[in-house]
């Protein structure tokens, strides 16, 4: 009962004010992510310097879940590791299979609030887009190191 009220809060507050969906200015990425089955587009843009996520945003239309995932998740990872952000997604993409430790769904913070959705089949690759979009980023990234 508590979860699933902070599962709805977390939604709701991220889509009414989304703290990063917007165009970032000369980003050194920008990917975009299609979710077919929802009709969910983002188009993430990342900043990274000397391994860290400088900075990130995201633009796109979607329902609720996709949208309010992307946006949580630009704000756990900015400031941290390429090795680091893609730890989360790794959690993340665990804890929507219903597969993460109690401590990884712990170290997502805020994403833990979508832990619900591991029981919601129809709404997982709405969940799952802006963080696949990311993990694709950040490969790139260290294919270049
Ligand atoms: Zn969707």
């Amino acid at each position: 009962m508590g979860n699933s009220t902070f599962y709805n809060e977390v939604l709701t507050d991220h889509n009414m004010h989304p703290l990063h969906k917007h165009d970032l200015e000369n980003p050194d990425y920008v990917l975009e992510g299609v979710n077919p089955s929802c009709g969910d587009e983002i188009s993430l843009q990342l900043k990274v310097e000397d391994g860290v996520i400088k900075g990130g945003s995201f633009v796109g239309d979607g329902c609720a879940i996709s949208q309010a995932s992307a946006d949580i998740m630009i704000d756990l990872i900015l400031g941290k590791t390429v090795e680091e952000a893609l730890s989360m997604a790794d959690s993340f993409l665990r804890m929507i299979k219903g597969e993460a430790t109690e401590e990884e769904i712990e170290s997502l913070e805020e994403a833990g609030a979508l832990e619900d959705i591991s029981h919601m089949p129809a709404r997982v690759k709405c969940a799952v887009l802006g963080w696949h979009t990311l993990k694709e980023i950040l490969e790139k990234e260290c294919g270049k190191q």
